[in-house]
């Protein structure tokens, strides 16, 4: 089973809109073109974590929903 998470966008983000591609059902565009996530916890999937990856201002960050363990970065 895979791990809950909670995660953030920073104010960091520069709209790249890569996470919306990996994970379009974990990342939305806001008005200002900048991403948040539509509903925490988030489930830890392979495209989720591509997602992480693939910010280039690593704006998101993720905590095991449950321990608070820091998983991302
Ligand atoms: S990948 Fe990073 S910079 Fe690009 S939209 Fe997502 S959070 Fe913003």
């Amino acid at each position: 089973m895979s791990r809950e998470l909670e995660v953030e966008v920073g104010p960091t983000c520069i709209s790249s809109g890569y996470c919306r591609n990996f994970a379009p059902d974990v990342f939305g565009a806001k008005e200002d073109r900048k991403s948040y996530v539509k509903a925490n916890p988030v489930s830890e999937t392979p495209q989720v974590l591509e997602a992480f990856e693939s910010c280039p201002v690593e704006a998101i960050t993720a905590k095991d929903a449950g321990t608070g363990e820091e998983v991302f970065p």
